[in-house]
């Protein structure tokens, strides 16, 4: 899908947001969402979803980024806390030919480590009961 075409409400992270498909929750508020990405690019990769229906962050309305980027801030300093990584990679693909698979906005938050390679974009399936450990430690650091 390029920049060109309509919302689809019937896309994977519009079908979490309404609670129709399972997520494992790091933080919610009226504003986002934010999960475990479940085919991490590395241990601890979140998404954090504004609830606003937009399929990029170019679509979105100002009042809805603004609003967006300190959470998108916050949940990346509870990564920090949690994790201790090198470094964190915030990231957002606009159009199928960045690299974007879902068509709702999201930002990436991904811990990186000295010397290791980026993981798959989208890659192997994670394990469920180690991403719910992550979730849980990462929203510790959000209290
Ligand atoms: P993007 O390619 O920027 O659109 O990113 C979409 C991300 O969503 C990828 O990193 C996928 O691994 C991730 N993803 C796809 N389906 C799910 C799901 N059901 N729950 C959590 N993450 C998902």
């Amino acid at each position: 899908m390029s920049l060109t075409g309509k919302y689809d409400p019937d896309n994977i992270f519009a079908k979490i947001l309404r609670g129709e498909l399972p997520c494992v929750k790091v933080y919610e508020d009226d504003i986002v969402l934010a999960f475990m990405d479940i085919f991490p690019q590395a241990p601890g990769h979140v998404l954090v979803v504004p609830r606003e229906a937009a399929r990029n962050a170019l679509e979105m309305s100002d009042d809805a980024l603004a609003a967006a980027m300190p959470r998108v801030k916050r949940i990346g300093n509870a990564v920090k806390a949690a994790l201790a990584p090198d470094g964190i990679m915030i990231a957002q693909l606009n159009g199928a030919p960045a690299g974007q698979t879902v068509f709702h906005v999201h930002f990436h938050i991904i811990p990186r480590s000295d010397g290791a390679q980026l993981g798959l974009h989208a890659g192997g399936k994670a394990d469920m009961d180690e991403l719910t450990a992550q979730a849980k430690t990462i929203a510790s650091f959000l209290d």
